[in-house]
């Protein structure tokens, strides 16, 4: 089994430190890591693979890692052509297999993967694996929102729906570079759809059904689809959201603004409405059952250039306007199939359940095209993860066996505030693998996902990426390495991360600064839709030469990456540059405390002060022996410099959608800039913000 315990366990480890240090060879990057003498902070923590799950692992130890990322640095294009050539290609891609210009001083930024190669990613996800012999193997399990709803698809059943609805979207004209707006909840339509246009050529923009009428109408405005596709109504939780009503009103938006749909695809979602009381605009409104199952089940499909676009997708907007990031066709390909493959050390035997809507990048890269391209079993469910009790998700894995489980520190922290029980109660015998994205996951979250949802035996692929990287790009490979709780680890192949200063120069061995990108990798996103301009000032104009992810971090002295929030979030507290995770992740050690949120504010002393918004455990009331007990355990932890100034209780934090915390909002109330919140539209439940403004002075 795995050991948690600090670095000195290390050398209980069979595998010798030498083993992991000879193989370093030119790569400075990766450190060997060094046994620290003091064992006080969290970057001396070592987590162990156990031996058994090392032998089975694909990447086994450290030197098999070193090896493959020193030649996906030194050769990239044999690296990746290599790969490249497992998946079927129409017509083989041309020389170079890459180029790239990634520093503006040199004009605009360019990036091609694989150009000149013909290819289709829905063939490669479903054709490909009936055609290899697993037509009969479970595509999809899907789950619905009230237990006991269910349903599956087998990779050749998936095949047949996916053609249906191609040769529908053909017949009603849409043609290959078209877009299509898909605003469907975690329906097995969703995933359809998605490859159903991928299949034509079609360019998809899934918007997460749960943005408002406003924030539907901005982006199909923005993309100007031929078609949106819906449903009428969904079930989450115990609240039934009537779709269709928000897709009328964005129509009726955008039409407003001279950009008019003649099509809504709308599948009737019996489950939460029946078609009857569904409003309806006779010819725009046509439902999916009456028209889709008539069409045949094969469907020709159209070949596309590697760098043909592939989708669309707007980011979180956690820090503001959405932006428009376009991915491209082959390296994305790649790049996807590859990333899953390793990061959650995929065997075909696997069951894999990722808790992220296809409303959002992960959903794209890792419920839909990473594990399909591998020929993956996928568990997709509809409904809230704690509904109709906290222990739904391990009743979902146990029913499932899934045995790779990937979700964010959001729902992590949320679980863990419910209590083991909830937990404990399933068997989760299945799980191997656990996973977590979207912030960075506090160590004490980290510990409780690890012994008590993975019964300290699952490695933990913590896996930093963006809507932008379209993969992943510093993440654990499980049973390469010792992990430590709360860092994504390293580099994934082909990925040369750097931290830079504030002028941009790069800054080696152990220190804190700016991440970004020296290299581009197949995965990279290619443009922002329309504006060209804001894509290289956003992420390459900042530090030419490179691209600037816009988060912190920061690199131990064993080259461990760790992901320190957004540059943004940086608080400078007297000269003191702090990271709102560090301070976040010691609140959150807080046995009261649930979760935490950091921001800056405006000190006269200080410059600026901390100010801490913080949700407490179940049942715990907040008081005034509370609020110096959380500041003690900053003090304790981190050090004077960091105690919060101020301590917010908070029953709710404003979240984007995708469950991450919106700092900037929090920065308006710490402030009491009230009137300026801004656009709060990305929020995922509006109400919290006043309730916080309420608690402002207790
Ligand atoms: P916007 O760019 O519109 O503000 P967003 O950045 O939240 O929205 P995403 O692309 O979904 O949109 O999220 C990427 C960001 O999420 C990263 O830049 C990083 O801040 C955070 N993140 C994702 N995974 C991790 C991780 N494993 N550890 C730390 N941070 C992470
Ligand atoms: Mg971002």
């Amino acid at each position: 089994n795995y050991r948690i315990g600090m670095a000195s366990n290390y050398l209980r480890h069979g595998e010798s430190i030498a083993n992991f240090s000879s193989g370093a060879g030119k790569i400075s990057r990766i450190n060997a890591v060094t046994l620290g003498e003091s064992p006080a902070s969290e970057e001396n923590d070592l987590v162990l693979p156990s031996d058994e799950f090392c032998r089975q692992a694909l990447i086994p130890n450290p030197q098999k890692y070193l090896e493959m990322y020193k030649r996906s640095v030194e050769d990239p294009a044999g690296f990746w052509s290599d790969i490249a050539s497992e998946f079927y290609w129409k017509q083989k891609w041309g020389q170079p297999v890459f180029s790239e210009n990634f520093d503006v001083r040199n004009g605009p930024i360019d990036i091609q993967w694989f150009k000149g190669g013909v290819t289709n990613i829905c063939y490669n996800c479903v054709d490909r694996n009936v055609e290899s012999g697993n037509a009969d193997k479970i595509a999809i399990y899907w789950e619905g929102n009230e237990p006991g709803f269910q349903d599956s698809l087998t990779y050749s059943q998936l095949l047949q729906r996916v053609c249906q609805l191609a040769n529908y979207l053909k017949d009603v004209g849409v043609k290959k570079g078209d877009a299509v707006i898909i605003y469907l909840p975690m329906l097995m339509e969703l995933p359809i759809a998605m490859l159903a246009c991928a299949r034509i050529g079609a360019v998809h923009s899934v918007v997460f059904a749960g943005f408002s009428a406003d924030s539907l109408a901005q982006r199909i405005m923005d993309c100007k689809p031929k078609v949106v596709i819906t449903c009428n109504a969904v079930k989450r939780g115990s609240k039934t959201i009537q779709l269709k009503d928000i897709v009328d009103t964005a129509l009726a938006e955008s039409s407003k603004n001279s950009i008019s749909i003649d099509l809504c695809l709308t599948y009737e979602n019996q489950c939460a409405m029946k078609r009857g009381d569904t409003k309806w605009q006779d010819g725009r409104d046509v439902w999916w059952q009456d028209v889709v199952p008539k069409y045949p089940t094969s469907c020709m499909v159209e070949w596309v250039d590697a760098e043909d676009p592939l989708f669309l997708l707007y980011t979180s907007g956690s820090t503001g306007k959405p932006k428009g990031v376009l991915h491209t066709t082959g390296g994305y390909m790649v790049y996807t199939a590859t990333t899953f493959k390793y990061a959650f050390d995929y065997k075909p035997s696997d069951v894999y359940w990722c808790t992220a809507d296809c409303g959002w990048i992960t959903g794209h890269s890792y419920v839909t095209y990473g594990p399909m391209l591998n020929g993956a079993t996928v568990v997709v469910y509809e409904g809230a993860p704690n509904y109709p009790h906290p222990g739904r998700c391990w009743d979902i894995v146990d029913k499932f066996n899934v045995t790779i489980f990937y979700t964010a520190p959001t729902l992590v922290r949320s679980l863990m505030r419910d209590g083991d029980q909830y937990v404990t109660r399933y068997s989760r015998k299945s799980l191997r693998v656990l996973g977590s994205v979207g912030e960075p996951i506090n160590p004490s979250a980290w510990r409780w996902f690890f012994n008590v949802v993975g019964d300290s035996r699952c490695p933990i692929s913590d896996t930093w990426w963006q809507t932008e990287t379209g993969g992943f790009m510093i993440t654990p490979l499980p049973g390469a390495w010792p992990q430590k709780p709360g860092s994504a680890t390293f580099p994934f192949f082909g990925v040369q991360p750097v931290i830079v200063d504030d002028k941009g120069i790069e800054i080696d061995g152990a220190c804190s600064g700016y991440l970004c990108v020296k290299n581009s990798w197949p995965g990279a996103f290619r443009t922002l839709y329309g504006d060209h301009e804001r894509y290289e000032t956003t992420y390459f104009k900042p530090f030419p030469g490179y691209y600037f992810s816009g988060d912190g971090c920061t690199r131990d002295k064993d080259g461990y990456y760790w992901l320190t929030g957004r540059v943004d979030d940086v608080i400078n507290v007297s000269g003191h540059r702090i990271g709102t995770a560090e301070v976040e992740s010691a609140l959150v050690s807080h046995p009261q405390c649930a979760e935490a949120a950091v921001v800056g504010f405006e000190h006269e002393v200080k410059g600026q002060g901390i100010y801490a918004f913080v949700t407490l455990v179940e049942g715990v009331p907040y008081s005034e022996e509370l609020r110096k007990s959380l500041i003690l355990t900053v003090r304790e932890q981190i050090g004077a410099f960091a105690a919060p100034d101020k301590i917010h209780w908070a029953p709710g934090l404003p979240k984007t959608r995708s469950g991450k915390i919106m700092r900037r909002i929090l920065r308006k109330i710490a402030a009491r800039q009230l009137d300026e919140l801004g656009d709060t539209s990305t929020l995922a439940e509006p109400n919290v913000v006043d309730q916080l403004i309420a608690l402002a002075d207790c």
